[in-house]
């Protein structure tokens, strides 16, 4: 069982990766891996502590050990815009004077796993990454968790791109570990409905929900409409059974 070691250690203001933008509301979290062979959350504390030349960035960084906060969650961080387009998720698009062009780093946390030297992401660091989440629901409330792929199609996290099922489980497990966060929302249920837009994914999530221990009377309620406690995982699954139909 890993601990969530959560430490908050900011970089300095800097225009390429902490430029002390206020953040817009949050609308959700946005999963990310370093695509740096062995770096820990402390490496890339000092690298984008020394950041020049190009902008990027990202809230938290989890790693085998611990997670560490290196911007402040009221602050933007340059983690999800790389489409002139705007982003592929419609309801995260937000302008700013500043930033134009329309995108999702304005009211988005960006989370990154750091990855191992064999280029997978730990299971310690993807179990502290569920901690963090749930740490973050209970501030932010219980908002859609994307990839970074999910919101401009870039292929992060590769692992979580590959192999759909790691990532459907990551978001049943997140489920799992803490019944106590609730919500009501119509508004999210459309969000996982368009996160769980395809078909494969669909199926994917129903076997994970079975494999997590949902049972077949529970899956059954909440396609119906009966999600007494308006859980997440309820909802996206009881929404993508539906579309499936
Ligand atoms: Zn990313």
């Amino acid at each position: 069982m890993v601990a969530l070691n959560y430490e908050t250690k900011h970089i300095g203001k800097n225009k390429f990766s902490r430029p002390g933008y206020k953040l817009f509301p949050v609308k959700a979290f946005v999963l990310h891996y370093t695509a740096n062979h062995g770096g820990t959350a402390e490496n890339h504390f000092s690298y984008f502590n020394n950041l020049k030349g190009r902008y990027a960035s990202a809230h938290i960084f989890v790693d085998r050990t611990k997670s560490l906060e290196i911007i402040p969650l009221s602050e933007v961080a340059f983690h999800a815009n790389e489409r002139k387009e705007g982003p592929l998720i419609p309801s995260l698009k937000a302008t700013a004077g500043y930033y134009p062009g329309g995108n999702a780093n304005l009211n988005t946390i960006g989370i990154e796993m750091c990855m191992e030297k064999d280029g997978t992401i730990h299971p310690d660091t993807i179990a502290r990454t569920i901690l963090v989440i749930q740490k973050l629901q209970k501030q932010f409330g219980v908002l859609p968790i994307y990839r970074h792929y999910d919101i401009t199609g870039k292929r992060c996290p590769a692992p979580f791109v590959s192999d759909e099922k790691l990532w459907t489980k990551f978001f049943v497990d997140v489920k799992k570990e803490d019944d106590e966060l609730k919500f009501s929302s119509g508004t999210l249920k459309k969000e996982w409905e368009t996160f769980l837009g395809s078909k494969a994914q669909r199926e994917i999530a129903v076997k994970a929900a079975v494999e997590a221990g949902y049972s077949a009377n529970w899956i059954k309620n909440f396609e119906e409409g009966k999600a007494e406690n308006g859980d997440v995982a309820a909802l996206a699954i009881g929404a993508l059974i539906k579309a499936n139909k």
